[in-house]
């Protein structure tokens, strides 16, 4: 479900404050701030697109993970939702993680749904893999075996950036 505030409020309020030196500009329509994900600075803008959504971008970083270190930061998912295109490709390496589970690792499993189905192709690394299994109520042992036991995604279905 999609944040329903003003998209000029959803982020100032949603977003902004989860951001490390976080500024607004263009009158409010734009945040820069440090990228949770590659750590530069003001090298993230998250903007109020025309349709009435937020947009980000990292001069450093693709898209699917960025998407990812945000939500770990703190911005609630809502606020920042997948494009159209994006999630059908989502939508289909989630289900395709899902047939691939096991009853011995189904912890393994749901972690592996969680991150595909936040946008990232390949594992994060630690604080922000910890920060994602909290997310989704599995231990920090039972997130590093997963990561341990092979590649996030195994099938065709990488979401396009
Ligand atoms: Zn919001
Ligand atoms: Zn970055």
């Amino acid at each position: 479900m999609a944040c329903t505030d003003p998209v000029r409020l959803c982020l100032d309020w949603h977003v902004r404050p989860h951001l490390a030196h976080a500024v607004l500009e263009e009158n409010g329509d734009r945040v820069r701030a440090r990228c949770p994900s590659c750590g530069t600075r003001r090298t993230l803008t998250v903007s109020a697109g025309k349709d009435a959504r937020l947009t980000w971008n990292c001069f450093q970083c693709e898209r699917p993970e960025l998407r990812g270190a945000l939500i770990a930061a703190g911005v609630p998912s809502r606020c920042i939702p997948l494009s159209r295109s994006d999630e059908r490709d989502v939508l289909a390496a989630v289900t395709a993680a899902a047939e691939q589970g096991t009853p011995a690792d189904r912890a393994q499993t749901l972690l592996r749904v969680y991150l595909i189905a936040l946008g990232y192709a390949r594992w994060p690394q630690g604080a922000e893999l910890e920060k994602l299994a909290g997310c989704c109520g599995v231990s920090r042992a039972q997130a590093y075996a997963a990561r341990k036991a092979g590649a996030l995604m195994t099938s065709p279905g990488t979401p396009s950036t």
